[in-house]
């Protein structure tokens, strides 16, 4: 039996498997320097603090037993308790059941997707954007259009701005205050829900922290209820991404519903890894966050040197104040995808922009994450990179 056999639905016929991903399996390989998974460095996570909350969730057999059983959707009173504190200290005044956790943020964008699309429904983005935003919003066969375009009013007005305000992935680059208001501002045009996908805002390196657009909302209104924002948060790069806990944070009434819409994806997230990351989070999220802010510091200044010193004529990039990830624009007659089976062979990989382009453009892209590689991979791999584009630059020259 094939897939062709099934009667599937037409959202599933329509997926398609990823070239690039097929290509990025070889990066395992131990020669090879990758700058193209946008993950945490397992090397940081802090493996005694989880072993500790796991011995103390195994404690006494009362709290062994609330470990192993179901529990509610909403989540684990003490973690929603400690978001919501986590929150109000970033701005937005939120109490527990402003709180949804969900399973990582990609769960929680996915339910966005339920609580807003129908088939056709318009959602604005930048672009580039985040592909696994784009792979959960496309379940619902949405229309994208893109954030800097003239926003259409009325019933083709986007229903859902989703924005990665701080170190975007795959861009890298942050929206200031200005920006940030003024999006808002045309979503209450527009009459729009703001998704704000946070998933990289503690790892702030240097610059000035901006507020997040769920702060200058709850400003606003007044307080959390009166706002239109979903702040989607994740524990994923500080903590650990294995344990998939994430939250939604947001008006009452719009957790409620997006409680409802949970129960029927997974009933709730697991209570055992939501017991353990509170307790790892009240014993050392700041700690941890600190410590891999120093280290992620440290490598993306080893990249962007390596780039200055090491890249051709025409590769552009920006620096980005915090997150993973470098953007290099590349002369305009350089495929990106075309490169990274190249660079493959020669032990290198990175992921081709295109992919973050609802429309298939930016062939001439690629994103670049400092995460997983220590200082001299980054030295060794950006001078191999860029001697290879420095090639297609002369072999394009030689084919003239
Ligand atoms: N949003 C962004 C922008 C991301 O880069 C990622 C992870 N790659 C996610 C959400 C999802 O992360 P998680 O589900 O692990 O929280």
């Amino acid at each position: 039996m094939t897939p062709a056999d099934f009667r599937l639905s037409a959202r599933a016929r329509s997926m398609k498997a990823s070239e690039i991903r097929e290509l990025l399996k070889l990066v395992g390989r131990p020669s090879m320097i990758s700058f193209a998974g946008g993950i945490p460095d397992p090397g940081l996570f802090n493996v005694a603090l989880f072993q500790d909350a796991w011995r103390e969730a195994f404690s006494g057999p009362s709290i062994a037993r609330e470990a192993l059983q179901y529990s509610t959707t909403e989540g684990y009173p003490p973690l929603r308790q400690w978001l919501a504190d986590h929150m109000t200290s970033l701005g937005v005044p939120a109490e527990a059941d402003n709180i949804l956790i969900t399973s990582g943020s990609q769960q929680g964008l996915d339910l966005i997707g339920k609580l807003l699309l129908d088939k056709g429904s318009a959602v604005a983005t930048h672009r580039p954007t985040y592909l696994g935003a784009l792979q959960a919003f496309s379940a619902f066969e949405p229309t994208f259009s893109s954030i800097d375009a003239p926003q259409p009013v009325g019933d083709a007005a986007a229903r859902l701005l989703y924005l990665v305000p701080d170190f975007a992935n795959p861009t890298g680059l942050t929206m200031s205050r200005a920006a940030r208001r003024a999006a808002l501002e045309q979503a209450q045009i527009l009459n729009a829900v703001i998704v704000e996908d946070a998933a990289y805002t503690a790892l702030r390196y240097d610059g000035e922290t901006v507020p997040p657009i769920a702060a200058l909302d709850a400003a606003t209104a007044g307080s959390i209820e009166g706002t239109r924002t979903l702040y989607c948060g994740t524990f994923s790069k500080t903590l650990s991404p294995g344990l998939r806990v994430g939250w939604i944070s947001g008006p009452k009434a719009l957790i409620r519903k997006l409680a409802m819409l949970k129960q029927g994806a997974d009933l709730h997230t697991a209570s055992f890894n939501q017991m353990v990351m509170h307790q790892v989070a009240m014993a050392g999220f700041d700690t941890q966050v600190e410590r891999i802010r120093a280290v992620y510091r440290t490598r993306r200044d080893a990249m962007l040197a390596a780039l200055d010193r090491h890249a051709p004529l025409g590769v552009r990039w920006k620096r980005p104040e915090g997150g993973m990830f470098i953007w290099l624009e590349l002369p305009e007659h350089i495929d990106a995808a075309n490169l990274l089976k190249q660079a493959i062979r020669r032990d290198i990989a990175f992921v081709p922009g295109g992919a973050f382009f609802p429309d298939g453009s930016g062939r001439n892209t690629l994103r670049l994450s400092f995460s997983l590689s220590d200082e001299a991979q980054i030295e060794v791999g950006i001078f191999k990179l860029c001697e290879l584009i420095g090639q297609q630059g002369l072999a394009r020259a030689v084919s003239v």
